[in-house]
């Protein structure tokens, strides 16, 4: 319980300074119908937390708990001291993240779940929040059974899982970092400007920047690109094939992957 009071308190308190951020320092305009695209994408998030909620409780921490109960797991076979396990259980759960994303776009049946995410016309915060509720359980079960591989400390899967969500809804804002901010931070993690790349139409770029937190794992891929083609301005969002807003319902979205 405390756990989701944690994780939802820290929730709020970002989408509304972000919220503001999008507000105030727009880095592009919006193209398409905003009322729509968020009635459509927090719809979504309504029922990713549902599933969740329902199907798998707090299947992550139960899963670093029962880890540490068990002494199952490469860190508690170890005796590291605790900021290094930490640190180190922080690094792999975000390596583990970026191969699962790298395997959505390349697995055809989980490129048909991720494609929702995808098919936004505009990408803002509530992109970070708009997932095929079926890509939100498999992820979990997967991230569970990385959390039981290498037995991470509970509270280190905690403070994971909300940057995980806190980057989510950052680098998919739709906010003018300045310059020299975003050149800053995107020599250690991922920012607006370089993950808007990734939701390009044009296939060489959405095979980019694929990074959730840390912006090296897209170095050592050689999946970086600094801008895309056309422009931050310029480039064209969503998937080449889905171009009608008004298609792009709740519905729709939720029988996407089965058509
Ligand atoms: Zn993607």
């Amino acid at each position: 319980m405390n756990e989701a009071i944690f994780r939802l308190g820290i929730f709020l308190i970002l989408f509304a300074l972000l919220g503001l951020a999008e507000t105030f320092r727009p880095r592009r305009p919006l193209r398409d119908d905003k009322a729509r695209r968020w009635r459509t994408n927090l719809g979504l998030f309504l029922l990713d937390i549902l599933a969740q909620r329902l199907v798998l409780g707090a299947i992550l921490v139960s899963a670093a708990l029962h880890a540490g109960e068990m002494g199952w797991g490469l860190f508690n076979l170890t005796a590291l001291p605790f900021w290094l396990e930490g640190a180190a259980a922080f690094v792999i759960l975000d390596g583990a993240i970026y191969l699962q994303h790298v395997a959505t776009h390349k697995v055809p049946p989980l490129w048909r779940l991720h494609r929702v995410h995808h098919a936004d016309l505009d990408v803002d915060l509530t992109t970070g929040l708009r997932f095929h509720p079926v890509e939100i359980l498999l992820s979990a079960l997967y991230k569970a059974g990385i959390v039981l591989l290498i037995g991470a400390d509970p509270l280190i899967v905690l403070i994971y899982e909300a940057s995980l969500s806190a980057f989510a809804l950052f680098t998919h804002g739709n906010i003018a970092v300045p310059e020299g901010w975003d050149r800053a931070l995107r020599r250690l993690v991922c920012t607006p400007d370089m993950h808007r790349r990734h939701h390009s139409t044009r296939k060489d770029e959405t095979d980019s920047n694929y990074g959730n937190i840390f912006s090296f794992w897209d170095r050592l891929a050689r999946a970086y690109f600094e801008n895309p083609a056309l422009g931050q301005q310029g480039v064209i969002l969503g998937l080449a094939d889905e171009r009608k807003g008004a298609r792009l319902g709740l519905t729709h979205l939720l029988l996407m992957p089965f058509r």
